[in-house]
């Protein structure tokens, strides 16, 4: 007698093998049988049909803050996933001393896009080093399946204190932050993480502690990989390390690298394909690169309080430095900062922002006299206005009290090159940036979209390959073993859809983050349950009001 049977299913197994009846038994959290007939079960699920994948593994979280007040890190199981990897681009919060804890959460705001009320009252901090982080997160549970990045921002800061944000490191400081990856490589990390990402400041447009890092400080941390012949590099890449550089440092360690964010722009939009070619390149020396993709058009909601959008322009950063309300307000009103910000959006770059315009449309107003601006566009509004789009926006949004919402899309609007992008053998499904953006948008659905979206609508690929690439690919990617395939001997992390319907609804906002702080959310189509190690956690309904604590910290990886 099995302890779980699902039954009458279509199962799609996760290996790209396209789609086969059959039902699947678990016992003890791991399936043991798939088949016709599979024998007898303690609990049986009639699959009515529908499709079984293995639940999606989730590559590019950020829960890391968010899983210590909530295990389940919502909404991510609900939406199909059953493994999340936290601590990407360096973002982590682990190890951090408690005179530290400020700090990590003054850098942690902008690129989360949480309130610091949010994480000073969210962030249980029943830890300090990267060890009890795990020790913890273990004894206390958690929903999904996670994995976690030991993030150099976190142990710049561990070495460097309040230097970590202006300074290279010495080479005292080096060896202290290598001693700290290797710490966390043999407590179980899943790898290394890093960002040099002009867009990711801290609070007051702080760089992000790794964006001071020299080469001889990526060389010593990346080497430290090659120590213990496991765990995955990371990066979400800026100017200054272009692939070639990242090659380098993959086999300087001699380890896979995920290479992030490959978005497409529709200012340099060959870049991305560029980017792929090199990865392509590297790959036929052996290297184990993988690109960085997402699914989703990238959409911004944000008002003028927050406006990440431009965080990335260098023009930008005397409104970031900008501390007391009235000092940013003038500045956002002066005509010399405007004018610089015009120039800089004048000359096209690999950013965020290049002046899309006509892909920045007005929300929400706050004043009932402006409802008419509604839906429009920021470039056919200042246009009739007969006013420059930096004018027209900056104008609008000090009239409102800096309160109106904007929504952008930025990156990946262009559907025929997402198509070409996420067909890319080099590419790997990414980048749902789960947990992070939360005031700004929510990718957690980012799988949901893919078999939605893109297999059905579009039918850009069959729906066996688009499983492949959620699930057993990103096992692989990362050395996870055991997950990622509905194969006996597998943990049953299970996924149970509605092909005809599966994707993910229209955001909506919450306000359901410690101390009231809101998020996007988006709800799943489709999904009618998830199981995490042979335990339900989701219905139709969503998360389970009671839903188990049945994830495992994982700590073993494959080399
Ligand atoms: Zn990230």
């Amino acid at each position: 007698m099995h302890d779980l049977l699902i039954e009458n299913a279509s199962i799609i197994d996760g290996t790209g093998r396209p789609p086969f009846q059959g039902g699947v038994a678990v016992d003890n959290g791991r399936i043991v049988a798939i088949g016709e007939d599979v024998g007898a079960g303690r609990r049986r699920i009639d699959a009515g049909g529908l499709s079984l994948m293995p639940g999606i593994i989730d590559n590019h979280t950020h829960y890391d803050a968010q899983i210590t007040w909530d295990p389940h890190v919502s909404p991510s199981p609900a939406l199909g996933v059953t493994t999340v990897v936290m601590g990407n681009c360096g973002f982590t919060i682990a190890p951090c001393r408690p005179d530290d804890r400020e700090i990590i959460m003054r850098n942690l705001t902008h690129v989360e896009g949480m309130s610091l009320d949010a994480l000073r009252s969210g962030i249980q901090w029943e830890f300090e080093s990267f060890p009890e982080y795990l020790d913890f997160l273990e004894r206390r549970g958690v929903g999904p399946n996670t994995a976690v990045f030991v993030g150099h921002s976190s142990i710049r800061t561990w070495a460097l204190r309040g230097d970590a944000s202006r300074r290279a490191a010495t080479p005292a400081e080096v060896a202290q932050m290598q001693a700290l990856v290797r710490e966390a490589m043999a407590v179980g990390a899943v790898g290394f993480s890093t960002t040099t990402s002009l867009q990711h400041n801290g609070e007051a447009g702080v760089p992000m502690p790794s964006r001071l890092a020299d080469a001889a400080e990526m060389d010593a941390l990346a080497g430290v990989l090659a120590e213990s012949d496991k765990g995955t590099l990371m990066i979400t890449k800026g100017l200054g390390t272009p692939v070639p550089r990242l090659e380098a440092l993959s086999a300087l360690s001699g380890r896979p690298f995920i290479v992030a964010a490959l978005l497409h722009s529709n200012a340099t939009p060959e870049a991305v394909f560029e980017d792929l070619a090199m990865i392509a390149e590297a790959r036929g020396r052996g290297r184990r690169l993988y690109g960085a993709v997402s699914p989703c058009p990238l959409t911004f909601e944000f008002n003028f309080h927050a406006p990440y959008v431009f965080e990335g322009l260098a023009s930008w950063l005397p409104a970031m430095e900008a501390h007391d309300d009235a000092r940013y307000r003038a500045l956002l009103a002066s005509a010399e900062f405007r004018a610089a910000v015009k120039a800089e959006i004048d000359r096209p770059a690999r950013r965020l922002f290049n002046g899309e315009w006509q892909s920045m449309h007005v929300l929400k107003v706050r004043d009932e006299a402006n409802e008419q601006l509604e839906g429009k566009s920021v470039a056919e509004a200042s246009a009739r206005a007969g006013r420059h789009p930096v004018d027209w926006l900056l104008d609008l949004a000090l009239a409102e009290d800096l309160d109106t919402m904007f929504i952008a899309t930025l990156l990946n609007s262009d559907e025929s090159a997402l198509a070409r992008i996420l067909t890319d053998a080099n590419a790997l499904i990414s980048l749902s940036d789960a947990g992070a953006h939360l005031e700004f948008f929510c990718d957690a659905g980012a799988g949901l979209h893919l078999l939605g979206h893109w297999v059905r609508e579009r039918k850009l690929m069959p729906i066996e390959r688009a499983v492949q690439r959620l699930t057993s690919e990103t096992a692989d990617a990362f050395g996870i073993p055991d997950r990622g395939r509905i194969a006996p001997g597998c943990w049953a992390d299970l996924t149970l859809f509605d092909p005809a319907i599966v994707g993910r609804g229209a955001a909506v906002r919450m306000h359901d983050l410690p101390s009231g702080a809101t998020r996007l959310v988006t709800p799943a189509l489709g999904v009618r349950a998830v199981w995490v190690n042979g335990e339900q956690l989701v219905d139709e309904n969503g998360l389970l009001p009671d839903a188990p604590l049945a994830g495992r910290v994982l700590r073993e990886f494959n080399s």
